[in-house]
């Protein structure tokens, strides 16, 4: 049966070094601050952003949550990421995606200061990961390799499979297990023998947005499996992982929900207080 890598314990320990990283700025005279950005009212984006907002809180963190009507115009939504690059009181600004159709999403994000950009996909902070420059790297990949040292998995030398090539998980992830090392493959919709790819796989992340699609057959025995999928079906959360047969044959994996999820919002902190320090500096 495979090890647990529990996103809760995982992230309530993260949290709490966080704490005094922000109490060491606060005596500093140094103020944390974290401005969300929400267009629209789309429910799921409503509720992480609630969450987003929770966290802040539980550090003693500024929190602001701006909320835009659906009909915001471009001009409207970069005028104010401007008004939050210019205040000093405000270290990360995230936009929650996705925004509305009619929104240009790639220009808005460019618009954030790389500096201020938490959620990293400001093309220089992109561009930094692949270049091995230092930079803000984006809160879930950040969060699965933060997961993979925790548990000790060994990560060179090994072969890494991700199954998915977004820009905000399966790019940086495949980028992140490269500098660790690890050799990489990237598989997508149009990969063909999925499974001879995902059987020889160390390390297994799925973050393709179907439930159950990694089944106990695609793997291979004792690898660790990193679900990153949300998916809703009747109402519950699971992932992209068939957990109760996969945890059968893998030697570690991630829950969902419990897994991932709570890593990404505990980085979207740690990247925020990492913006405050580099201002403290
Ligand atoms: P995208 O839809 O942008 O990407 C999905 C990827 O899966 C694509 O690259 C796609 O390939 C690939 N894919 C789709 N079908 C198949 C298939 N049959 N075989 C192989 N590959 C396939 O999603 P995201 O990367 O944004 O997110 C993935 C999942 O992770 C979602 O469920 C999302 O909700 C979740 N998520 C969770 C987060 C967390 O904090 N836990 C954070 C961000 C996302 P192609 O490129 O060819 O279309």
């Amino acid at each position: 049966m495979a090890t647990l890598l529990d996103g809760k314990i995982m992230a309530a320990q993260l949290m709490e070094g966080l704490k005094s990283r922000v109490n060491t700025l606060k005596e500093k005279g140094i103020s944390v601050g974290l401005a969300v950005i929400l267009v629209g009212e789309d429910p799921a984006s409503q509720v992480y952003v609630r969450n987003k907002g929770k966290a802040c809180e539980e550090l003693g963190m500024l929190s602001e949550t701006i909320l835009m009507p659906a009909q915001t115009s471009q001009e409207e939504l970069e005028a104010l990421i401007e008004k939050l690059n210019a205040d000093s009181r405000i270290d990360g600004i995230l936009v929650q995606l996705p925004l509305p159709r009619h929104l240009d999403e790639a220009k808005a994000l460019r618009r954030i200061v790389p500096e201020k950009d938490v959620d990293g996909f400001h093309i220089e902070n992109a561009g930094k990961l692949f270049t091995g420059q230092e930079g803000v790297i984006a809160c879930t990949p950040k969060g699965i390799i933060h997961m993979l040292k925790e548990a000790n998995v060994p990560l060179s030398g090994k072969h890494a499979v991700v199954i998915g090539r977004s820009n905000i998980v399966g790019k940086p992830i495949a980028m992140l297990l490269l500098n660790e090392n690890c050799t990489v493959t990237i598989c997508h919709s149009r990969t063909e023998n999925l499974s001879a790819h995902t059987r020889q796989a160390d390390i297994l992340v799925a973050a393709v947005g179907r439930a159950k699609f990694v089944t106990a057959d695609m793997v291979k025995p004792g690898a660790a499996v990193i679900d990153v999928g949300i998916n809703r079906v009747d109402g519950k959360v699971v992932g992209d992982v068939d957990f109760e047969n996969v945890e059968k044959v893998a030697g570690h994996i991630t829950p969902v929900p419990g897994g991932v999820g709570k890593m990404t919002i505990g980085m979207l902190m740690e990247n925020t207080v990492e913006a405050a320090e580099r201002k403290a500096k």
